[in-house]
């Protein structure tokens, strides 16, 4: 076989079809569309309430097992099975988060997916989309500049503790901390604050967990920036700023539809970090797809224990949606790095030894995909394990996952969507189609009256296989501060490595005998959530020495060129 163009030379012969065309095949009415140039819409929420009598389609969620740096294919996979349940004659429709302009001129590495099986076009996805995340920027720094401004006209809210920070969507480091208010008095108060991107912005995670227009103003107004010298919390709503917040923001909230190369309906909406905040596309996007449409497919970042789980405990809680399967993209690379063997790099490519047949390898990383597929059933969900075919593996490789998956009863499909595109796709698709008949018995981590110390327990035991959680004493005061609050029914996010079942990245495979360290709680009070965190936690990423930017440039016809 020969090898494959490159996803921007894929991307950029494809032959588009009217955006009207694409909305037309899972019955989305055109007045419904607000077109966006020739290649996007955004999708008028008055959809939602018009198509409320059309049965739900099956919701199907992809995840992955435990990645490598390179990350093992749930984008590809999700755009890959859409296109493969289209050529078995079904109205597939798929949500997913809109890429962070950051790492695309940091890391090389497409986020539209790869080869045969993207978005399109990916400029246009890679790049500002419709401005939704610029929207997201404005209104955070809105209530930043309030928040300032309030400090600077005598804090009578009594501010001591100051929780908000600007955003920006750019990974640069520099701003990670920096000094406000220098100059003269008449310049604003003098403290430090700092940046982070803007997918890791509250207002992105409550953008993709709103269910409705009201729904997002009420979240806003609940934000806290900060607490009183008492501990009392301080919301967006004092201030003053939530329903300036939520007009910058009414646009944005309607969900953007685009096509894969095989002209698939895609929403592509919202981008929230996936340490931090849930990684999954947005709410709204999916109440629009659950009722165009007869499957709506929908990735939920990193591996299972992290995107899953918070698409299980919180998205589909909010959302008021019960998935009918799940699937969990494994990969012989990332097996072959759970056998403690190899060390994969970020931006690097694999080492060569990886590349040779090795079917024992694979064997001895194996407990990894055990692991999540238990994950995945311990929610009453049934799994797919899809094995996202690479050109360097090999047959006996790929039967050893298959062994694996059908030891433990699973659906499991090899899928070459990559190569082949939905023709690649179709024995998923199938596999799929069948998971998504079996009964589903729903089954949450926790409950949201358990406390919120309990949450972080039963998550890290249940889901993770740690034997118990190691609070710091910080830790300890503010699960205390946060009950007493009234925050203590909110769900919990822990936030740790995605390259790890545990919260130390160099423990491949399922890792067992280990005590979850929780060094510091925060609250995500608009978002509606507390989030843990165990090890440190980047929200302002910063460029490599040869940033992906460096490749980047614009051809004499207008083309853009070294986009992946
Ligand atoms: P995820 O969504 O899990 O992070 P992606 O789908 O974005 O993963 O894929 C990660 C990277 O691996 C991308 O650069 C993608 O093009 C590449 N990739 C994924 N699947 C394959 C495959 N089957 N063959 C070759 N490259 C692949
Ligand atoms: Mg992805």
């Amino acid at each position: 076989k020969k090898p494959l163009p490159s996803d921007i030379e894929i991307a950029q012969n494809a032959e588009l079809a009217p955006i009207p065309e694409v909305a037309a095949m899972v019955g989305l009415d055109e007045k419904h569309l607000v077109p966006y140039g020739r290649n996007v819409a955004k999708v008028d929420l008055a959809a939602i309430d018009e198509m409320s009598g059309r049965p739900d389609a099956k919701y199907v969620v992809v995840t992955a097992i435990t990645p490598t740096p390179l990350g093992e294919g749930k984008t590809t996979t999700a755009v890959g099975l859409a296109q493969g349940l289209a050529k078995i004659g079904r109205k597939p429709v798929l949500a997913l988060r809109q890429p962070s302009l950051g790492p695309v001129f940091g890391v090389k590495g497409g986020a539209a997916g790869g080869g045969y099986s993207q978005i399109v076009p990916m400029e246009t996805l890679n790049l500002h989309l419709t401005g939704d995340f610029h929207a997201i920027t404005a209104a955070h720094n809105l209530l930043a500049a309030m928040v300032a401004n309030h400090l600077h006209f005598g804090n009578e809210l009594g501010l001591d503790e100051i929780q908000w920070r600007r955003v920006m969507d750019m990974n640069d480091r520099s701003l990670r901390h920096i000094i406000e208010g220098c100059g003269a008095k008449t310049d604003g108060v003098t403290r430090q604050t700092g940046f982070d991107i803007t997918a890791a912005s509250e207002v992105m995670v409550i953008m993709a967990l709103a269910t409705s227009l009201t729904d997002l103003r009420e979240r806003l107004g609940r934000i806290v920036v900060g607490f009183t010298k008492d501990k009392k919390p301080v919301t967006a709503e004092q201030i003053g700023a939530a329903g300036a917040m939520a007009v910058l923001l009414k646009d944005a909230l309607m969900p953007n539809l685009m096509q894969t190369l095989e002209h698939t309906p895609a929403f592509i909406h919202t981008g929230p970090f996936g340490n931090i905040a849930t990684g999954n596309s947005s709410i709204i996007a999916d109440r629009v797809g659950i009722k165009a449409g007869d499957i709506l497919l929908t990735e939920a970042g990193f591996a299972a224990d992290m995107g899953a789980e918070r698409f299980f405990n919180v998205k589909c809680r909010a959302a008021g949606l019960t998935p009918n399967a799940a699937v969990i993209v494994a990969t012989v690379r990332a097996l072959k790095s759970h056998s403690g063997r190899y060390q994969v790099k970020a931006g690097k490519s694999l080492p060569e030894e990886m590349l040779q047949e090795n079917p024992g390898d694979v064997e001895a990383g194996i407990e990894n995909l055990r692991k999540h597929i238990q994950i995945i059933r311990d929610f009453g969900v049934q799994p797919v394990v899809a094995i996202n075919a690479f050109p360097t593996d090999f047959p006996s490789e790929h039967d050893v996952i298959k062994r694996a998956a059908e030891d433990m009863g699973a659906r499991v499909a090899v899928s070459t969507h990559v190569a082949d595109g939905g023709e690649g796709a179709i024995e998923l698709a199938k596999t799929v189609v069948e998971a998504c008949d079996d009964e589903v018995d729903f089954t949450p981590t926790y409950e949201f009256s358990d406390s919120l110390e309990t949450k972080i327990e039963k998550i890290a035991t249940k889901v993770y296989g740690a034997d118990g959680v190691e609070l710091s004493p910080a830790a300890k005061k503010s699960l205390a501060m946060y009950t007493e609050q009234g925050y203590g029914d909110l769900p919990v996010l822990i936030a740790k490595t995605q390259m790890s079942l545990s919260h130390d990245a160099s423990l491949k495979g399922a890792p067992t005998g280990w005590t979850l360290p929780v060094r510091e709680v925060r609250l995500a009070a608009g978002a509606g959530y507390v989030y843990a965190i165990c090890g440190n936690m980047m929200t302002m990423p910063g460029l490599s020495k040869t940033p992906a930017a460096m490749r980047i440039d614009i051809d004499e016809n207008g083309n853009t060129v070294g986009l992946f």
